[in-house]
């Protein structure tokens, strides 16, 4: 037997790709299963950056390696997107394309943190940063904040998690998996804090052209234009364009940090598909007419679920401001609160939700704590309803009478 690393044994399969898994192998047994699981937009990619795509395999120029850290003119172009949406004027040469945001992510991480560094992490989180803190040889120290809240941490929970060995934060409005924005002002406390402490941030703006309500989620380099050289940026295609398939992101980061990450992804994978670059340069330069109305398909059924939700009793369900998932509070529904009949946690719930009631949720304990569920609202109005109403019976069908109307 060849024993596996220790750090790569200590990884644990992506909890949304689990819920995923299972809901399509229960989809394949033929049974009627709804998913609010999965983190990608349900749209094809618009077409014109598909014929961008098509344009580029044929041509021969795009059959061979290119600039590990990216096409010239797709570099250029985030350059110009990172100046008008995060306000942060860079040389494209601090731009680095990678496979997703996924992989800026990792990159970060990889290029910043040494052993027993600590990296100040908000939860509920995303799952991909603990475990690339992780491999990095960092250690990830999280910061939780509930619904009463809005999910969002504060600046004195900051710092009372901040030791010697504390390096960096880890800063996403909009959040995955809370969809919560934190406002201008929030912003800027949290990075004036960072600032006065010396710590470096990586800002995941992957959702940031996904907000409602005429929300907007400033970039915290732009609201604190100190922390330029101190900040990282991880970005992508896949969210506001529907491309999740295609694999682009990108790292933006200070000159020194960006060169060296570089030198990471050259022995790493060198570029990224050519073919994909130029779909996402297609993306960011052409018409944005299929993201806005993707944007507006969003942004219309961030009502209907929101509803729906509502009119579940016992869920808590907090305003989301962006990304495309609503982050229920499912403690009144655990069986400390409603009694026997319930699960104990939400992890029991999401399983039994899908077993039983053929809807497929993520539970809180993929995203740090149990007690919650995410649904993702980026699939049809129709089955929104449908799926929500299954959660209803499930509940009503679950809860001892008198306890579920109290
Ligand atoms: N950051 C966040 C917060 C995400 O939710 C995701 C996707 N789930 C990513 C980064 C990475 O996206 P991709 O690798 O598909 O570009």
């Amino acid at each position: 037997m060849i024993p596996i690393s220790r750090r790569i044994a200590a990884i644990s399969e992506s909890a949304t790709i689990k819920v995923d898994r299972r809901a399509k192998e229960l989809t394949a047994q033929g049974r009627s299963i709804i998913s609010f699981g999965t983190g990608e937009p349900d749209f094809a990619t618009p077409e014109h950056i598909v014929d961008a795509a098509v344009a580029a395999a044929r041509d021969p120029r795009n059959h061979h390696y290119s600039a590990p850290s990216g096409l010239p003119e797709l570099r250029a172009a985030i350059a110009e997107k990172t100046q008008r949406d995060s306000g942060l004027d860079i040389d494209p040469s601090q731009v680095i394309v990678t496979n997703g945001g996924k992989q800026a992510v990792f990159e970060a991480f990889a290029t910043v943190l040494d052993d027993g560094d600590e990296v100040l992490l908000p939860a509920p989180y995303w799952t991909t940063y603990p475990e690339s803190i992780a491999l990095a040889g960092g250690t990830a120290v999280e910061v939780f904040a509930g619904a009463d809240q809005g999910y969002k941490v504060t600046v004195a929970q900051l710092e009372a998690a901040t030791t010697k060995r504390t390096r960096g934060l880890v800063f996403v409005s909009p959040s995955n998996p809370t969809g919560a924005v934190y406002t201008e002002q929030e912003t800027r406390d949290i990075g004036e804090w960072a600032l006065a402490h010396g710590l470096w941030v990586l800002a995941d703006e992957i959702y940031q052209d996904l907000t409602y309500d005429g929300v907007r989620a400033p970039s915290i380099v732009s609201v604190v234009p100190e922390l330029a050289s101190s900040t990282l940026l991880a970005n992508g295609v896949a969210k506001t364009y529907a491309m999740t398939g295609w694999r682009v992101g990108w790292l933006v980061a200070p000159p020194a940090i960006a060169s060296a990450a570089a030198n990471l992804q050259s022995h790493l994978c060198s570029n990224v598909s050519n073919v994909a670059q130029h779909a996402a340069l297609a993306a960011l330069t052409g018409p944005q007419d299929a993201a806005h109305d993707m944007h507006e398909a969003f942004a219309r059924r961030r009502a209907v679920i929101l509803e729906q939700l509502r009119a579940v009793e016992g869920l808590h369900v907090p305003t989301p401001d962006g990304a495309f998932y609503v982050y229920a509070d499912v403690r009144a529904l655990l069986s400390a609160e409603r009694g026997e009949g319930m699960p104990t946690t939400s992890l029991e719930l999401a399983d039994d939700l899908l077993e039983h009631a053929g809807v497929a949720a993520v539970p809180g304990e993929a995203f740090g704590k149990s007690g919650y569920l995410r649904f993702s609202y980026a699939l049809g109005d129709d089955d929104i309803r449908e799926g929500i109403k299954r959660v209803r019976s499930f509940v009503d069908s679950r809860s001892p009478g008198d306890l579920s109307r109290t």
